[in-house]
């Protein structure tokens, strides 16, 4: 291999789509470059605000904090862990604890929802009660852990969260929503795009980076990487996609970027003639499109099936 592109040190990792060989020390300043370029390109962070960081423990979010907190130095912005406990027993524990251990040695907050305080009930209990028909685990899952995240980051009043998905989650979304036939969803992919349902704004600072290369950076930076995996995990179709488009990529070095620019072309046009209606939600005051919020009908969906079983 060439030596370091940029310093002529001994090379660490070549960026096949560019061409450009890395040193370890370069190849490390270029993940922090690249992620200040993007919250910068899409003005994700003012100065000084209260940014919460979405940290379920695994190397993405961790890697995340890490990074967040190093361009800190010069954007002074307050940085909080956020984590939830979605309570499913045997997995989150070691994430938390992760979590926990970083937060600590970066002198950071780190703060816990937990599915059982905020809807009293833990995610072991609701996908036992759930109706199985309905939608998948992860579906369900996800409307309640939105709500969550957005009630941790009020709890420590950061008025953003940073998620820590990635150029091959975001361009997996868009394949998906388009696969799914949902395309009002787009919408919600734009970087740009502020949307009224979350009350918390939400930015995706790793949204131009590849998965690969932040697996790499959580290894250069002994961020441990999590040995168990949710038993309701259940990616399906999302498989298959990853699968296709790394292999279009292994083919086509570069493929996955170029996607991700004409999925942000597209989604810009099309959020821009995007009008969405906001209402309250008539029993918890969320923001909701139909007057009723995903969380409370899923709650009364529960409820009814716990009544049913008597
Ligand atoms: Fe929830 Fe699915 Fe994540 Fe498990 S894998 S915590 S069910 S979103
Ligand atoms: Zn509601």
């Amino acid at each position: 291999m060439a030596p370091c592109s940029r310093c002529g040190g001994p090379p660490f990792f070549t960026r096949k789509y560019s061409g450009e060989t890395l040193c370890a020390k370069c190849f490390r300043e270029s993940i922090v470059e690249k992620t200040r370029q993007t919250t910068s390109r899409y003005h994700m962070l003012s100065r000084g605000e209260k940014v919460a960081v979405a940290v379920s423990g695994g190397k993405d979010s961790l890697s995340l904090l890490r990074v967040l907190s190093e361009l800190n130095v010069e954007s002074r912005n307050e940085l909080f862990a956020i984590s939830v406990d979605e309570g499913v027993a045997g997995y989150r524990e070691e994430a938390l604890a992760n979590t926990k251990s970083l937060c600590s040695d970066m002198g950071l907050q780190h703060t816990v929802v937990s599915y059982k305080d905020l809807f009293g009930f833990t995610l072991d209990q609701a996908l036992d009660w759930k109706d199985e028909r309905e939608v998948s685990s992860c579906s369900f899952c996800g409307v309640f852990r939105r709500r969550a995240i957005d009630e941790a980051a009020a709890k420590v009043g950061a008025s953003v969260v940073a998620t820590a998905h990635n150029l091959d989650d975001y361009v997996q979304t868009f394949m998906m929503n388009l696969m799914h036939g949902d395309v009002s969803r787009l919408a919600w992919l734009d970087p740009n795009y502020r949307d009224s349902s979350f009350p918390v704004r939400r930015v995706k600072p790793f949204m131009e980076i590849y998965e690969e290369e932040i697996a790499l950076f959580a290894y250069q930076s002994a961020i441990p990487f999590q040995s168990v995996s949710c038993p309701y995990m259940h990616e399906g179709l999302r498989t298959e996609v990853r699968d296709f488009l790394n292999s279009l990529e292994a083919g086509h070095p570069g493929m996955k970027n170029v996607l991700l620019r004409s999925s942000l072309d597209v989604i810009s046009r099309y959020s821009r003639v995007q009008e969405k209606e906001v209402v309250p939600c008539s029993s918890c005051g969320n923001p909701s499109s139909s007057g009723l919020c995903n969380v409370c009908r899923m709650k009364a969906k529960i409820e009814q099936q716990l009544n049913y079983r008597g």
